[in-house]
């Protein structure tokens, strides 16, 4: 079997390492002077691991598949809430003393609404925390976005925009602020070095322990 895989190089990097996205994909980080081939020889190398891998991340999905009946979970800041299908007054999907309410009539388009539902949330309740941690931090990002994104949580454009991925809204809040300084603190240092873990350090002590949470979320 052919395994597709994309390169991403850069300077400050010194070493191959092999990373796969949430959506399964697979990329190769690599120093500027590492030929392709010598890539190639690493990644059929690995073959082995980015099967298992890669398994288990359709597995884990599959389980995570949901069918928006009554008696089902959704996450909302870390929490799970039971979702209710019934008849009732509300149009497509409330959230209502901690519960989601969605009116059966609409239970086809529900995929629909729990997307609308998370985006508008996660507007709601990010873009605040970036001015927070901003102000704090003393940078001016230029934009503030919330999208869609298959691979990433959150990111930072060359021209100061902050990306954030609205699935962000479905963790706790301690780990969103850890997204959002991360991605703040690319106003300052635009890569991983150690003077850019610093000034996480120095925003959230514990970061570390919040950054493993999130290869454990699903999104
Ligand atoms: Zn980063």
């Amino acid at each position: 079997m052919e395994l597709n895989y994309s390169i991403q190089r850069s300077p400050a990097r010194k070493t191959l390492s092999l990373k796969m996205a949430p959506d399964g994909t697979l990329e190769v980080l690599a120093p500027l002077d590492v030929s392709d081939e010598k890539i190639n020889t690493l990644v059929q190398k690995k073959k082995f691991w980015v099967y298992k891998n890669k398994k288990e991340l359709v597995e884990k999905k599959m389980a995570f598949e949901k069918e928006f009946v009554s008696g089902e979970s959704f996450l909302y800041l870390g929490k799970k809430f039971r979702l209710d299908v019934t008849v009732c007054e509300y149009k497509g999907l409330a959230f209502k003393q901690n519960k989601f309410i969605l009116n059966k009539t609409e239970q086809k388009s529900a995929k629909k609404l729990f997307d609308q539902w998370y985006k508008q949330k996660a507007k709601e309740k990010l873009i605040p925390r970036v001015d927070k941690f901003a102000n704090q931090m003393g940078v001016t990002p230029q934009k503030t976005k919330i999208l869609s994104m298959q691979k990433r949580w959150g990111s930072c454009t060359s021209d100061g925009n902050i990306i954030l991925n609205y699935h962000l809204i479905k963790a706790p809040l301690y780990i969103i602020d850890y997204v959002i300084i991360h991605e703040l603190a690319h106003l300052l240092e635009h890569n991983h070095s150690d003077k850019f873990w610093k000034i996480i350090q120095t925003q959230m002590g514990d970061y570390k322990k919040h950054k493993e949470w999130l290869g454990k979320l699903e999104i």
